[in-house]
């Protein structure tokens, strides 16, 4: 819920919360878990209601966490209650994994007419029998079948299933149960078990009265017997002993739902015992940059104060070897240390080396995780088992004990951005969480964010250079085609230019591998009436839908809308619809036209579906079981294939013409990035960069290698036009699904902006968004920007408070600071 305050209540005699633990409170007709934030003496202006439960008896937020989410609450000017969620992954609901799985005995049952009524106690109707013939039939054709799946494909209810488990035609599983219950117990906590309070004068009953009149009034049979049986073991039971009560499962979270039982997860009592794996030795053979860089972490990391610093290191340049070598160290003094990698990063092969590196000393977090074994990794770090984190965005929240170092790989990637509330940036935040624990704070990258490049030359972090690739590899040639050029001379439009397809059947002759770059997925982007001019758009965006041939549907990129490929134009009646532009897929089909022998992979969204498909893509081009590789930006992100010399980037610059401030910035690490990929082995790369601008800097610095060289000038740029790091910057959106209200709420929002006249705060709009409807919601926006970050955040508080005032709901208004797409 989206709250900005905290709220004070009672804690009843014998109730002993702790500050960081959860607590359960009534609010609003509901009860709902809360992080305890103070404890204090001083009567409360207002009446309070009393706590009904507490969940945790320890903080499971220590006093640094709890800091640094008032910091973050404050800073991103997000509801607290929500950034605590956001850092804790201990998810109150209980899910768990049924499946079934049809028996001999079923598949008899189903085929030799068993159907009819074998057994004389349970008389089935025809109706239960038709249905039980639709599950058989279901599971006849899978392994398996998810509870839920099986349920809305056949209308079969618990009872039916219940009984076809006794007559052993199917088998039900618990999955989660086989794979965790080891590690993670979850406990059903009867709420309002503390003894109750003898008629309360107040018009406000008391919790437990509350629920003891609950209780008598609407408890049904099964519902008694569950509350019972907990009240009879002192109010906290295993939820799988419960099940194990002739009770229906439904039961027990109808009880949850109604605020009278809550699940809290505890760690279990260890009984399997784990062999601690002896961390392998890792031979890191550094060359004198790399010596340099890993001196200077340990020796600041020994010196327990904060220090930020900016590993900049060319691509190839052996910068995770530092970083391992660095957690090593930390993990030698018996201190913690956090590894932060962008989301495409950690894939299981990564994995794999982390815990050849530290053994089972090391937690891995990533977005694959379940919720259950989420909560089972994060309990290891909190034990301190885990002392070693890996992890994307919120692993800067893991609970680690004695902070030492924290790592942030490809600082510059914008997955680290929430974009949803709490729109936290968690390089920033890594950056904060090392100041408040006195630890060593590491960005590393190819392709510094101009914001860390800046702080790093204005002394706020060390820069620490890794300019050479490891065994002094060449960085690869890049060369120019000017794609206006291209179409003067062949007089049509070029996907590929003559001169990559001959660079690419050179390589192809030698044996060598070749990675194209087109950033833009489907086969179409633009479906357009050739009679009228219009183009096919989403039906919930302001955006054109994308031809996907192999589907053969038009999907929308931004909203995930589907819709078939049209035969007539929407609005003309024309047969005449043109499909333009070029996506993956057709990139793909034009080169299996020019290299038919070439085996060709590719690697987009719509190829891979989780990371077990990247890996297994890139391990195939490793393993050289395919010559040539397309992809999007996926292809261009920190890995290590030796064979490819050949790097080809098709429209890599589409980026450049879009309305947004970044546009260069993201361009040029993007090449950057993907020019990286190519002579990674013995024989050197090369890079062939087709493009519209061939002038535009940021193509030409990164043709040049030369960082330093696009940074002054970008800087240059966003100096003159108030940009950051010059400028503090807020995003301010204001949606709604009519666009009457988008509308006004934009006007009154707007004409407050202009009375109030904040000194200090540019105030931009309000406008349209780029993306002026987005998911059925009308955009508008107001970009915010101010040299004083004080100033901007007073203003955006102020602005917040008077759309509250103005009845503007907070779900509506949305404030992003430090925004990175103003889209
Ligand atoms: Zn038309
Ligand atoms: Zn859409």
């Amino acid at each position: 819920m989206p709250l900005d305050t905290a709220f004070s209540y009672r804690v009843p005699d014998g109730m002993e919360p702790a500050v960081g633990g959860r607590v359960l409170v009534p609010f609003r007709q509901q009860r709902m878990s809360g992080i305890v934030v103070d404890l204090h003496d001083r009567q409360p202006a207002v009446q309070t209601k009393n706590v009904v439960g507490v969940l945790d008896p320890a903080p499971v937020l220590d006093a640094q966490l709890m800091r640094l989410g008032k910091w973050i609450s404050d800073y991103y000017l997000a509801p607290l209650g929500e950034v605590f969620r956001t850092m804790l992954p201990l998810s109150a609901e209980f899910k768990r994994t049924i499946t079934y799985r049809i028996t001999e005995h079923g598949q008899l049952a189903l085929h030799l007419g068993g159907m009819s009524g074998s057994s004389a106690r349970a008389r089935r109707t025809p109706e239960d029998q038709l249905t039980e013939f639709r599950v058989l039939d279901y599971l006849a054709n899978r392994v398996s079948g998810r509870e839920q799946s099986l349920r809305s494909a056949t209308r079969v209810s618990r009872a039916v299933l219940a009984g076809m488990v006794r007559k052993k035609w199917i088998v039900r599983e618990d999955v989660s149960d086989a794979q965790d219950a080891a590690r993670i117990v979850k406990i059903a906590v009867l709420v309002g078990a503390n003894p109750p309070e003898e008629a309360s004068t107040g018009d406000a009953p008391t919790p437990a009265e509350d629920v003891g009149r609950s209780a008598s009034k609407k408890l049904n049979a099964n519902q008694q017997i569950l509350v019972e049986t907990l009240a009879a073991t002192g109010g906290r039971l295993a939820v799988e002993t419960l099940q194990t009560l002739d009770v229906p499962r439904s039961t027990l979270s109808t009880l949850v739902k109604r605020g009278l039982i809550a699940i809290v997860e505890e760690p279990a009592e260890f009984h399997v015992s784990r062999v601690k794996a002896r961390p392998s030795p890792f031979d890191f053979e550094f060359n004198a940059a790399q010596k340099q860089a890993l001196q200077r972490i340990v020796e600041a990391v020994t010196a327990r104060k904060f220090a930020g610093m900016l590993l900049h290191g060319v691509t190839g340049s052996g910068k995770t070897a530092v970083y391992l070598a660095g957690m090593r160290a930390v993990l030698e003094a018996g201190r913690s240390a956090i590894l932060l990698v962008p989301e495409i990063g950690l894939t299981p092969a990564v994995a794999a080396d982390l815990h050849q590196v530290f053994g089972e000393e090391v937690a891995i977090l990533h977005s694959a995780l379940s919720n259950q074994e989420r909560a089972e990794q994060w309990h290891r770090i909190k034990r301190g088992d885990a002392r070693m984190v890996v992890g994307t965005r919120s692993a800067v929240f893991a609970p680690v004990a004695d902070l030492a170092l924290i790592i942030v790989d490809e600082e510059q990637d914008s997955s680290y951005k929430q974009e949803e509330t709490p729109r936290y940036h968690a390089r920033d935040v890594a950056v904060m969480r090392a100041k408040m624990a006195n630890a060593v704070v590491v960005l590393g990258s190819a392709t510094p964010s101009l914001e860390s490049y800046y702080n790093a030359t204005k002394n706020k972090y060390a820069l620490v250079e890794l300019p050479d690739r490891v065994e002094q590899r060449p960085l690869p040639e890049v060369e120019l085609i000017d794609m206006k050029q291209e179409f003067q001379e062949t007089g049509q439009e070029q996907v590929i230019s003559r001169k990559l397809a001959e660079e690419i059947r050179e390589r192809l002759g030698r044996k060598e591998q070749v990675m194209i770059l087109l950033n833009r997925r489907g086969y179409s982007p633009v479906a357009l009436c050739r009679a009228c001019g219009s183009r096919m758009e989403c039906r919930n965006c302001a955006v054109a839908m994308t031809h996907h041939k192999k589907s053969s549907r038009m999907v929308c990129h931004y909203c995930g809308f589907e819709a078939p490929v049209p035969k007539k134009c929407g609005e003309c009646g024309s047969e005449y619809v043109y499909f333009l532009g070029t996506g993956s897929e057709k990139l793909e089909e034009l080169l299996h036209g020019m290299f038919p022998t070439a085996r060709i992979g590719r690697l987009d969204r719509d190829t891979v579906r989780g990371k077990e498909d990247f890996e297994r893509v890139l391990g195939a081009l490793d393993a050289g079981e395919l010559d040539l590789l397309v992809g999007t930006q996926m292809i261009a992100k920190g890995h290590d294939v030796h064979g490819v010399t050949l790097v080809g980037v098709v429209g890599a610059d589409i980026a450049l013409g879009l309305p947004d401030f970044r546009a260069a910035e993201r361009t040029f690490q993007l090449l950057t990035q993907v020019a990286g990929r190519a002579g990674r082995g013995q024989t050197p790369g090369k890079v062939v960069l087709q493009t519209y601008f061939p002038d535009h800097y940021a193509v030409q610095y990164a043709a040049n290698h030369d960082f330093a060289g696009f940074y002054e000038k970008e800087l240059r740029f966003r100096s003159w036009m108030h940009y950051p790091p010059y400028s503090a910057l807020a995003n301010v959106l204001i949606r709604s699904d009519k666009l009457d209200e988008a509308l006004e709420w934009s006007g009154t929002l707007g004409k407050w902006f202009e009375k109030t006249r904040h000194e200090g705060v540019r105030v931009l709009g309000p406008a349209a968004a780029p993306i002026v409807r987005l998911k059925r919601d009308y955009r508008y926006h107001f970009v915010l920007k101010s040299p004083s970050r004080e100033k901007l955040n007073t203003v955006l508080r102020a602005m917040l408070t008077y759309a509250v005032g103005q009845k503007i709901p907070r779900t509506q208004v949305i404030v992003d600071v430090d925004a990175l797409f103003l889209m």
